[in-house]
């Protein structure tokens, strides 16, 4: 078997109904992966996934859940258990933003960023490390972000939980390197998705101008790492931070 190829292996992606995460959740399916994809509420687009992931000729399920939320995290595992048997692959996708300037950022919109786009990845990082364990290997991608590296304007709270990820990432890493799981984390700059386009036209040529590459990253960009970290071929690398921006924060 190729050693790129995921046959026989079952992935859990979050947030995976639309954006970056579809895009991980069909390269998955592309390379032979079950796929479990989680999403908040949005079922249409959901459906859309699933369906890709079919027509890519691979078996995939929807599991709706807010990351947040242990008992939906506990249920987004039993559909997997009950769908493939336990998780190979886990990607800590989902994610959110409230941005605004400190002064104007209420404790609710701080923690509520928190929760989903780092207390979520804990929530499902503790889940799968016992059948990950058990199986002695395993393979974990969190989706941080260049601003949890750098920093920016109007984003202290999503930068505190993308940086935030940076060190879960490291600790886990550490923690279940023994038992065979890797952990890491992708760090993309600005990727055309539902979550930048609503940005000012002004933001986005500031940020294009940024950007060594000279153009914005698509969710496959995301994607093709992801499932490299998700391969054979990437056994030795764990506890990394890789960014996907066009050189943006170089
Ligand atoms: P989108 O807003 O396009 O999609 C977000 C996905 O996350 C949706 O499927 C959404 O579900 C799901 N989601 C949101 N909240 C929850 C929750 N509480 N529980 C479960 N699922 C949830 O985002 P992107 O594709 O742009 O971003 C994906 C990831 O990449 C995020 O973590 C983001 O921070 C990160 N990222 C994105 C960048 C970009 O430029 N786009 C840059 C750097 C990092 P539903 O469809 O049901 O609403």
């Amino acid at each position: 078997m190729n050693n790129i190829m995921l046959t026989g292996k079952t992935a859990i992606v979050t947030g995976g109904g639309r954006g970056i995460g579809r895009l991980i959740c069909v390269k998955l399916a592309e390379r032979g992966a079950n796929i479990v994809i989680n999403y908040a509420g949005n079922d249409k687009e959901a459906e859309l996934t699933r369906d890709l992931c079919q027509l890519a000729g691979a078996n995939a399920v929807l599991a709706k859940g807010d990351v947040s939320k242990m008992k939906a995290c506990e249920k987004i595992f039993e559909v997997c258990e009950k769908s493939f048997g336990p998780p190979d692959i886990l990607i800590n996708n989902a994610g959110i933003t409230k941005d605004n300037l400190i002064l104007r950022m209420t404790p609710e919109d701080f923690d509520a960023v928190i929760a989903v786009n780092l207390k979520g990845a804990f929530n499902c990082i503790k889940l799968a490390f016992r059948p990950m364990g058990k199986k002695r290997s395993g393979r974990i991608v969190n989706i941080s972000s260049i601003v949890g590296i750098g920093g920016n304007v109007g984003q202290a709270n999503y930068a505190a939980s993308k940086a935030g990820l940076i060190g879960l990432t490291k600790s886990a890493a550490k923690e279940f390197a023994k038992r065979g799981i890797t952990v890491n984390a992708v760090a993309p700059g600005y990727i055309e998705t539902d979550m930048t386009a609503g940005l000012s036209d002004e933001l986005k040529n500031e940020m294009l101008k940024a950007i060594p590459l000279a153009r914005p990253g698509k969710g496959e960009d995301v994607a093709s790492l992801v499932a490299f970290l998700c391969s054979e071929e990437a056994s030795y690398i764990t506890g990394q931070v890789i960014c996907v921006d066009g050189g943006m924060s170089v």
